[in-house]
């Protein structure tokens, strides 16, 4: 999109870095600039009350919340978060338990994201003095490819489209923003994946019922138990794509969720009122490469994974700690600035492939059994039978579900 040209339009600003989206990615980046010293504008299209409280995202590895912990931004993620050393996998009547602490020495954190964005938010525009407009409508963004990029926004109290002239954009706006759509189509490539299933995400008001996630394989259709905190539990049912939520009352929620987590000797789940039901079209991409000019793209707008294994949130950080490093060298005028943001996209990149395939890989195994095709079930049941008899075969997915690999 070329430069804005609105007749009534307010003088435009200028400011070295706009961010477009408050969502993990966003605030991340905007909080390491603000301790950098430099100056950032976050626009955000929802009020602040409202990403306070959007559930989400639960589970983080341990990588990403060091990461938060360098940069000043997991106080109150290690005080409040659980530690989970294991999850379990329910097939056929038993439970396997799949101790990854053991063999990794490395935990997953469970911390609701709207918690972790409200730490955020706090931190950015309440301790670091950080500038956000929430509620803008509309927000476009104009020659990225020049040397003088521009967001502009319309206003919520006014109604009149505001332009804000920046050094760099950094779009961290989510899988239906604005910034992916500013990407020349010709310059980028997107690749996609659809799973041809959906899955109903649901946010119980009950505590868990076991003290780790549970993978329920079953020939009805996957089932998953997410803890979220004592009161509240993320619960997952294989469903048709594109089904309604309204097809899902609680009596038949509950009873398939019971029955697909069933284990023989188990207590049944602990049951509560239904407080999010919505049904997930399971679906990936990744856009290549997530910079063109100034603008790049971080989190959610560069790469979707679907929450099979976890890996959307823990992906926005990773991408966040290099988008900020970047543009910090590149606003200071470090030498190592343009060469940190060549990188960018590439060393982005190789984390985000790797947790496509992981979550592909996981997929079958949660999927192949109610496919109703025996050879697939069978093989499901090899990559099961293999995690708990093969040493090799548990230490290369305790990696990939914590990564925790070097080679990114
Ligand atoms: P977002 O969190 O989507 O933030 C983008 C922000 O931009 C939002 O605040 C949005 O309102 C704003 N925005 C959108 N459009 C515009 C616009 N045009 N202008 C301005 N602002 C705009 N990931 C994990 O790692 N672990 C999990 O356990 C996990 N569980 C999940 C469970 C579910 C049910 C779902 C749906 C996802 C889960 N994820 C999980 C994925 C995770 O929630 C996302 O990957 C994560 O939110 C991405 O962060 P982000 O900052 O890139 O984008």
């Amino acid at each position: 999109m070329t430069s804005p040209q609105h007749p009534g339009s307010r003088p435009a600003s200028r400011i070295p870095v706009v961010i477009v989206g408050a969502g993990p990615a966003g605030l991340t980046v905007g909080n390491v600039l603000r301790a950098a010293g430099i100056d950032c504008l976050v626009l955000e299209s929802e009020t602040r009350a409202f990403i306070e409280t959007r559930p989400r995202a639960g589970v983080i590895e341990e990588w990403a919340v060091r990461g938060l912990e360098q940069r000043g931004l997991a106080a109150n993620l290690l005080a409040r978060a659980d530690r989970h050393t294991a999850c379990a996998f329910r097939s056929e009547g038993e439970q396997h338990r799949f101790p990854y602490t053991q063999l990794t020495g490395r935990h997953h954190f469970v911390y609701p994201q709207p918690l972790l964005v409200t730490d955020l938010v706090r931190e950015y525009a309440d301790v670091r003095g950080g500038a956000v407009r929430f509620a803008v409508r509309d927000v476009r963004l104009h020659d990225v490819d020049t040397d003088r990029p521009s967001v502009s926004y319309v206003c919520p109290e006014t109604g009149a489209r505001q332009v804000v002239h920046c050094d760099y954009i950094a779009g961290c706006d989510g899988a239906r923003g604005a910034s992916r759509a500013a990407l020349p189509a010709d310059r980028v490539r997107v690749a996609r994946h659809d799973y041809g299933i959906g899955w109903l995400a649901l946010l119980a008001e009950a505590p868990p019922s076991a003290d780790c996630v549970l993978f329920g394989l079953h020939p009805d259709g996957f089932a998953g138990q997410m803890p979220r905190s004592p009161e509240v539990t993320r619960y997952y049912l294989q469903c048709p794509p594109g089904d309604d939520p309204e097809n899902w009352p609680h009596d038949r929620v509950w009873e398939q969720l019971q029955r697909r987590l069933a284990v023989t000797g188990a207590p049944p789940l602990t049951q509560g009122p239904l407080i999010e039901k919505r049904v997930l079209d399971m679906h990936d991409y990744v856009v290549e490469p997530m910079r063109h000019g100034r603008l790049f793209l971080a989190g959610d707008a560069a790469h979707l994974v679907a929450p099979i294994a976890a890996k959307g949130m823990n992906l926005a950080l990773h991408d966040a700690f290099l988008l900020a490093d970047a543009l910090t060298a590149l606003v200071r005028r470090d030498p190592d600035g343009p060469r940190a943001a060549d990188a960018y996209s590439q060393a982005c990149l190789r984390r985000v492939w790797d947790y496509q395939e992981f979550s592909q890989w996981l997929s079958e195994v949660y999927h192949g059994s109610a496919t109703g095709d025996p050879f697939r079930a069978g093989t499901t049941l090899a990559r099961l039978r293999r995690l708990f008899t093969s040493p090799v075969a548990a230490a290369a997915f305790a990696e990939q579900y914590l990564g925790t690999a070097d080679r990114y």
